[in-house]
Formats: C-alpha cells, sequence, structure tokens
C-alpha cells in the first residue's frame, strides 16, 4: 500500500519540478529580448549616437519601450505570485458592474476605434445588477477581457458584453468577432505565459500574462470563468460573480 502512496507522490513531485522548469525558462525567455534590445539602443547611444537628435530621440524611445515591457512582465508576475501564495487579500464592496464595465468600455474606446471594432452592450439586462466583490480587480479582469477581444477581434468587428441573471449570480459575458481559437488550445488558455499564436501576441504587446491573472482573480472571488470559441467566427470569455444580498 504504502509503496504505491509513495509511486503518487514521486510522480507529483516530479511534475511539479517539472513546472517549475518551464516556468523559469518561460521567464527568462519572455525577458531576453526586451532586455537585448534595450542594450543595443544603449550601447548604441553611448557610442557616438547622442551626437545626432534624430537617432538620439528615437533610440531613447526604444529603450524606454523596452524598459516598460520587462517592468510590465515583472509586475504581472509579482501579481501572479501573490496570488499563488495566497497573499492576496480581496476588499469586497456591493457596486454596479454594468456601470463599472461602462466605465472600462469608455477607458478602452480610443483604442477600439483605431481598429473599427463596436464596443456595444447586449440588452439581456434592463435591471441593475449588484455585485459583492473587489471592484479594482473585477475593473482589471474586465480591461482584460475587453482589451483582447480588441487585440484579436477582427477589425471592423464589434465586442458584445451581456450580463445573466443565474439567481445568486450574474454571469458576464465579452463576445467578439475575432478569429477564434481552436478547440485544442483551450484547456490551456488561462496558463501562465500560453499564447495561441506567439508572432502575433508579442507584436500586439501581450505578455501572455493577462488571462491567468484574470482566473486567478475570478477564483479568489470563489467564482468561476469560461471560455468557448470557434475558429474563424469569434469566443465568448464568461465569468461569475455573486450578487449583493443586501
Ligand atoms: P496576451 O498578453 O498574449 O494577450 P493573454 O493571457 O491575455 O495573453 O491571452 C493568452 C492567449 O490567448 C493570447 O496570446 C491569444 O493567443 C489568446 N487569446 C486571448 N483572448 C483571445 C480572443 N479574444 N480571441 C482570440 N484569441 C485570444
Amino acid at each position: 500500500e504504502w509503496a504505491k502512496d509513495w509511486t503518487q507522490e514521486i510522480r507529483y513531485l516530479k511534475k511539479m519540478e517539472q513546472y517549475r522548469r518551464e516556468f523559469i525558462d518561460n521567464v527568462s525567455h519572455e525577458l531576453k529580448t526586451p532586455i537585448f534590445n534595450m542594450q543595443g539602443y544603449l550601447y548604441t547611444l553611448a557610442d557616438g549616437g547622442l551626437e545626432d537628435e534624430m537617432i538620439r530621440d528615437k533610440y531613447l524611445q526604444r529603450a524606454i519601450d523596452n524598459v516598460e515591457r520587462i517592468a510590465e512582465i515583472v509586475q504581472e508576475l509579482n501579481q501572479i505570485s501573490k496570488f499563488e501564495s495566497s497573499a492576496v487579500e480581496l476588499e469586497m464592496q456591493p457596486f454596479d458592474i454594468q456601470e463599472l464595465a461602462q466605465e472600462v468600455v469608455e477607458s478602452m474606446e480610443i483604442s477600439a476605434e483605431k481598429k473599427q471594432i463596436d464596443l456595444r452592450f447586449k440588452d439581456t439586462a434592463k435591471k441593475p445588477y449588484i455585485v459583492q466583490a473587489d471592484r479594482e480587480m473585477i475593473r482589471q479582469v474586465l480591461v482584460n477581457l475587453v482589451s483582447n477581444s480588441i487585440k484579436y477581434g477582427r477589425p471592423k468587428g464589434h465586442t458584445l458584453i451581456g450580463f445573466y441573471d443565474l439567481d445568486q449570480n450574474v454571469l458576464i459575458e465579452i463576445s467578439d468577432t475575432g478569429k477564434g481559437i481552436a478547440q485544442e488550445h483551450l484547456p490551456r488558455l488561462f496558463e501562465r505565459f500560453y499564447r495561441v499564436d506567439k508572432g502575433r501576441s508579442r507584436h500586439e504587446g501581450g505578455t501572455g500574462l493577462g488571462l491567468s491573472i484574470v482566473k486567478h482573480i475570478v477564483e479568489a472571488h470563489q467564482q468561476t470563468i469560461n471560455v468557448r470559441s470557434r475558429l474563424g467566427v469569434g469566443s465568448t470569455f464568461g465569468f461569475t460573480l455573486a450578487k449583493y444580498k443586501g
């Protein structure tokens, strides 16, 4: 009996060790490119590049862009690590989820317009939904999901946000008319650094950490997040929140 337990235990530890190794691999890989880029720009500046005003401004800006990317990756990793060690305290409060979604949509209208993507609300809800949750964290969830719907959306398409009454909970769905995600990717989509199209995601400034943070936030609220998608048609991300009970 105990021999069987040990075999299981060893298998589990090996798996964890493999995850740990993959994680370090991913982190160093993600940081390598912006660090090398930044080095290149700074060396060129130090090596006489400062004398030419055009080169100076351009290279300084590129160095800044790359250091900002590094800062973003480190900040997101830090947030994930806090969630994984359960060191995150939620500031639960009642608020109107549709009002928050409206705020988020307004803040993203400029990037949506650039791709001529229409951000709209589905008329699923005429009544207000007051939820009990951490407002700032739920804002982050909405920002991530709506910005993905723009990033991976088809130009001239639209993003629909809907709210559905589930008795104790509210379901919030964000649907896009993007390129969709093949079924085989769906089970791994919420993993750290997982990307369907690496080149495209990096090009669009993605870190591959956004959905992992989104899932952590929703699960810290004891709620669930799901995705369904059809290639060439679009994707729908849905998560639940608890209604505020007076
Ligand atoms: P990223 O920073 O790369 O956007 P995310 O964690 O937010 O990272 O998303 C992980 C991957 O899931 C993305 O790289 C992309 O391939 C895919 N993805 C996320 N949202 C969508 C969407 N709405 N439509 C199509 N693909 C998506």
